[in-house]
């Protein structure tokens, strides 16, 4: 029996495009006694894998933590996989406000010791006695209540692009990092004042409201379904946002936006952007904000050493990440000396532009160049990473800058060093050439292949 992927994301990426069928990216949660997990596990898997669900899952003793994509014909068949289960009976299946087909691209579901990392001890404090929660038009009001404190319970990158007006920011990596912090800074206001807190899908105020009304809060609210669950009530009760900004999330999207207000700054040039993106270099792949033309000049990249480092060859690019720790830099989110406009500490929701209608729908950002098309991939030799195109307009030349994209393989730019043609070394190539090359990534029949002017 199949319990694993047997498929690469690339492998799964081009089935979907060619599938092409709709997906819904969902999420949802459920804190409950599992005996089992393992097997909670297997037969999950087993489950939602005949239904072509992929997503990112953990469980435990404690219950079920998931982000998915469904196909949306699927969508009921899935949900019955989740009733079957008592304590999954009448589930909120928080549905993304926009799509994607890549949000996921493999079926991942993993048993860890929490469903959430919140660095607590359970025991020493009552888990079912949780704050009260609120919907959205009642999470406002108590907004408006000048006696609220309103804390931001995700991490500093996430707030960055988005949060509530008003709304502390701890600057943690981590959320639990930010639970004695945030008992730390209003050790002053537990008798009298709301302590209303708010997290992407409301998972992380569940723990959070119980372990602070143990610590002698009085009066704890929590967003029901967090911010993702507010969306979707504020839009169709036309109630008006305080949110402002940009909902970050844990998958290819980064990001959902809910106000045009744009409120954080590139990384690079502190112009308005919140894009948030992960480097190029895959010895690094920082997480931080890179707006268009810093993405096009950086080509994709963190810092100058990072832009470097992709122009290697691919064989000196892996021997120089021999013995490097890459895994933990990918959560460092844009804490990086090489990132000058970095926010840290308390965020304003000051609007420094406005989004436009385009960008909006552009989930995904594409660098956009001058480009001219030159022709078409015909083969990947993966053991030799060696590309062949057919060259069919214009022509190609050693120090030529290059763009390869496609469905799967993305927008990839590199200089072309060294070239091939019809098998012999050479400095150009014309129409009708085959050519070959160098190339550190696998390219797809039928990507296409441009010359950036
Ligand atoms: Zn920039
Ligand atoms: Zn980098």
């Amino acid at each position: 029996m199949q319990l694993y992927n047997t498929l690469s994301a690339e492998e799964r990426a081009q089935l979907i495009d060619e599938a092409g069928k709709e997906r819904l990216t969902l999420s949802f949660y459920a804190y409950a006694k599992i005996e089992d997990p393992k097997k909670f596990r297997d037969d999950l898997f087993i489950a939602w894998n005949a239904l072509d669900a992929l997503g990112r899952i953990y469980v435990a003793t404690e219950g079920i933590n998931a982000q998915m994509s469904v196909p949306a014909e699927n969508f009921e068949a899935f949900r019955d996989t989740l009733e079957a289960y008592d304590f999954m009976k009448g589930i909120r299946l928080n549905v993304a406000v926009e799509q994607d087909n890549h949000s996921f691209l493999k079926l991942t579901i993993k048993v860890r010791n929490k469903i959430v990392a919140d660095g607590l001890n359970d025991e020493t404090f009552d888990v079912t006695n949780k704050g009260i929660h609120l919907k959205a038009q009642e999470f406002n009001n108590m907004l408006e209540d000048p006696n609220t404190i309103v804390v931001d319970f995700r991490n500093h990158y996430e707030s960055e692009v988005g949060h509530f007006e008003g709304a502390i920011t701890p600057d943690v990596e981590n959320f639990r990092e930010s639970l004695p912090i945030i008992n730390e800074q209003l050790q002053d206001y537990k008798e009298d004042k709301n302590l209303l807190m708010y997290c992407t899908g409301g998972i992380r105020c569940e723990k959070a409201s119980a372990y602070f009304k143990h610590q002698g809060f009085k009066n704890v609210y929590q967003l029901e379904g967090g911010i993702i669950e507010y969306t979707r009530q504020i839009k169709e009760e036309n109630i008006e946002s305080k949110f402002i900004g940009k909902n970050f999330v844990f998958d290819h999207r980064l990001g959902e936006r809910i106000t045009d207000d744009i409120i954080s700054q590139c990384h690079q040039c502190g112009k308005p952007c919140d894009n948030h993106t992960n480097c190029a270099n895959d010895a690094c792949h920082l997480l931080f904000i890179q707006c268009d033309e810093c993405k096009a000049k950086m080509e994709n990249c963190c810092s100058t050493e990072c832009l470097e480092t992709i122009h290697l060859p691919w064989e000196e690019q892996v021997a120089r990440r021999k013995g490097l720790q890459v895994g933990n830099k990918i959560f460092r989110k844009g804490k990086s000396d090489a990132l000058k406009f970095k926010q840290s500490g308390d965020l304003s929701t000051l609007t420094l532009a406005k989004a436009t209608k385009a960008k909006t729908n552009d989930v995904r950002q594409k660098i956009k160049v001058k480009k001219t098309l030159i022709g078409k991939a015909e083969h990947y030799f993966t053991k030799s990473k060696i590309a062949q195109f057919l060259i069919e307009n214009n022509g190609l030349a050693v120090g030529d800058k290059v763009l390869i994209s496609g469905p799967t393989t993305g927008e990839q730019q590199i200089t072309i060093t060294e070239l091939f043609a019809n098998g012999i070394s050479t400095e150009t190539a014309k129409v009708g050439d085959q050519i070959t090359f160098v190339l550190p990534f696998r390219v797809r029949l039928s990507d296409k292949l441009y010359k950036i002017l």
